[in-house]
């Protein structure tokens, strides 16, 4: 019997050795499984931190509306869907009246404010067939789909009224800011031929504005649309 409780005593090494292994084992699962929880929860940290990056990078700071790069994508794409769909397609520039003023008289803060408050009284009428970005500076741009040059131009101008009767006062001082006004072109897309062209028309048509008095909207015409003339070399 001695050969077999010399077996016995063998039996007992492997089991303990194998239980040793599985303790091994176990606490290197659990460590594995700690690692993976960490780096799921670092994949969702990257993916927060890009999704804002992405909508920082189509946003403006300081209205919160979508940016001029963000417009231009998106003007892209209603031009897109509108011309499968043959929708009407129509753009705005807008341009607040004299901003120069107010920013010289009150301070570029208080001129920070003014050009939130116009945003967003802009984006007041922003859904699926209306869009509002800010371009740059003062000036604002809009698209209008299913809406012709006429219901375009009389939904900017109830907004255009509506802020010319505000009496603004900087609520810093209780100054008042008095009159802020915008001016406005509009070209209709597809009687211009492109976005590019269209944005071109709505701009001559917005400087038309200002050169008759501002706090008004224009509509581009067809001499609008034309190629720009090139100076002759001298
Ligand atoms: P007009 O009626 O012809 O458009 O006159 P205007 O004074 O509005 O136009 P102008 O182009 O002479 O001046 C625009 C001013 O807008 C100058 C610039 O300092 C100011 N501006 C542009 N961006 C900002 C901004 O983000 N904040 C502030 N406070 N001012 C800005
Ligand atoms: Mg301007
Ligand atoms: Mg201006």
């Amino acid at each position: 019997h001695v050969g077999e409780l010399e077996q016995v005593t063998k039996a007992g090494e492997v089991i303990s050795e194998l239980a040793s292994i599985a303790k091994v084992m176990m606490r290197r699962t659990r460590e594995i499984e700690k690692q993976m929880l960490r780096s799921e929860a670092q994949t969702r940290a990257l993916r927060r931190r890009l999704d804002e990056a992405r909508r920082s990078a189509e946003e403006d700071h300081l209205t919160g509306l979508p940016n001029r790069r963000a417009f231009e994508a998106l003007f892209e794409e209603s031009y897109r869907l509108a011309r499968a769909s043959t929708e009407v397609l129509c753009v705005a520039f807008c341009d607040i009246d004299h901003f120069k003023r107010i920013n010289d008289t009150h301070g570029h803060e208080a001129g920070d404010r003014v050009l939130k408050l116009v945003a967003d009284s802009l984006a007041r009428i922003t859904n699926d067939s209306c869009h509002v970005a800010r371009h740059g500076g003062e000036e604002f741009v809009m698209l209008f789909r299913g809406q012709t040059l006429t219901e375009a131009q009389a939904k900017l101008d109830s907004l255009r009224e509506a802020l010319a009767d505000r009496r603004l006062v900087n609520r810093a001082n209780d100054q008042p800011f008095g009159q802020v006004t915008f001016s406005a072109g509009i070209a209709d897309v597809f009687a211009c031929g492109d976005p590019r062209t269209a944005l071109r028309a709505a701009d001559t048509a917005l400087y038309r504005a200002k050169l008759n008095g501002r706090n008004r909207i224009e509509l581009a015409s067809k001499d609008d649309c034309a190629p720009p003339q090139l100076d002759a070399a001298a």
